[in-house]
């Protein structure tokens, strides 16, 4: 029986792992993929405090060895239920059921789809989710990003520096994410944005060759020839399998305040997958800071 069971080892899961330590209760995390969450994803932080500029990867792996260093059992094993026994909790995986006293859910989000046909097919022969994972195959060559937020902004400013072409296809006239990023984007003599166009076909034989893009206010559609595509449209919490315990909202985002209390005595929720305004690294650590936090007041109660 642990004090806290912690689901993801994204930088709220593992944040929340740090406090939950060194506040001297048991702490076991469950991670389903790799630790580090999306932020392994982001080519260069420079917007946490204090820490001028890190890689995503490198974040991950401090703070990994942090919570670690701290006593913190850390177990790849995949959660596909939660159920609530009053003050005890069962964390059900494919292996094993784990028991802990409070759970802290930190799932994080997944990749959302385009929906175009031949997507998923082509993963790995030309289409990509992860631009610093696959942006070194694709040096010299053309590529496209497809959406407007700083996931967009950041992998198209990345690719920049690798590839010969780089298009930025946004849905709307203006970029949701950081301004900063945008006036960047605009000094690559390599980066030509495409506004108010959407994907709407993928060319391809064994590997992608080219897209369809359709100008959304005219219909009139441009081919584009290219070896790769870059999806950064967003993401879709991970919360399904918590339903029967946690509020969903339409989005399926975890309904918790600042507290991060959910609906279920001892059952809390931290990071991207909660409800919330403001998604970005710091307030992902922020959460789990005060999940923990409150797990520990829950179970010193
Ligand atoms: P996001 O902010 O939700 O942006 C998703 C983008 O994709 C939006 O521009 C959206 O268009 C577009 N989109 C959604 N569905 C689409 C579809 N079917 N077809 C075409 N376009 C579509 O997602 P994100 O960029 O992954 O960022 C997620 C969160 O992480 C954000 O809060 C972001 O600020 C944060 N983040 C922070 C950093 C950093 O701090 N360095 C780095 C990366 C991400 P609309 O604009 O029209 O809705």
């Amino acid at each position: 029986m642990f004090d806290i069971i912690i689901v993801g080892a994204g930088p709220a899961g593992l944040t929340a792992a740090i406090y939950g330590r060194r506040a001297s209760k048991s702490v076991l995390v469950l991670e389903a993929k790799a630790w580090g969450g999306q932020i392994i994803n982001t080519p260069d932080i420079e917007n946490y405090p204090v820490v001028a500029h890190i890689s995503g990867f490198d974040f991950a792996n401090q703070l990994y060895e942090q919570a670690k260093a701290l006593g913190a059992e850390i177990v790849l094993d995949k959660v596909v239920e939660l159920r609530d026994l009053g003050d005890r909790k069962e964390v059900v995986t494919p292996r094993q059921t784990y028991e802990a006293r409070t759970v802290i859910l930190a799932t994080g989000s997944e990749n959302r789809k385009l929906g175009v046909e031949g997507e998923d097919r082509l993963v790995g022969r030309g289409v990509s989710y992860c631009a610093t994972c696959d942006g070194n195959f694709f040096r010299k060559k053309t590529v496209a990003v497809v959406g407007g937020g700083n996931t967009a902004l950041e992998d198209a400013l990345y690719l920049a520096d690798l590839a010969e072409k780089v298009y930025l296809i946004h849905r709307r006239d203006q970029f949701r994410g950081e301004e900063t990023t945008v006036a960047k984007l605009k000094q690559r003599e390599n980066v030509e944005m495409i506004y108010n166009a959407i994907v709407t076909r993928l060319l391809y034989e064994k590997r992608l060759t080219g897209i369809e893009v359709t100008d959304k206010l005219d219909g009139s559609v441009r081919t584009l020839a290219l070896q790769g595509l870059f999806v950064a449209v967003g993401r879709i919490p991970e919360n399904e399998n918590f339903r029967s315990l946690v509020e969903l909202d339409p989005s399926g985002y975890a309904v918790a305040d600042e507290s991060c209390h959910t609906r279920t005595p001892g059952v809390f929720v931290a990071g991207d997958n909660r409800t919330k305004a403001v998604r970005q690294l710091v307030t992902a650590a922020a959460d789990g800071a005060v999940a923990a936090t409150e797990a520990v007041k829950y179970l010193n109660q």
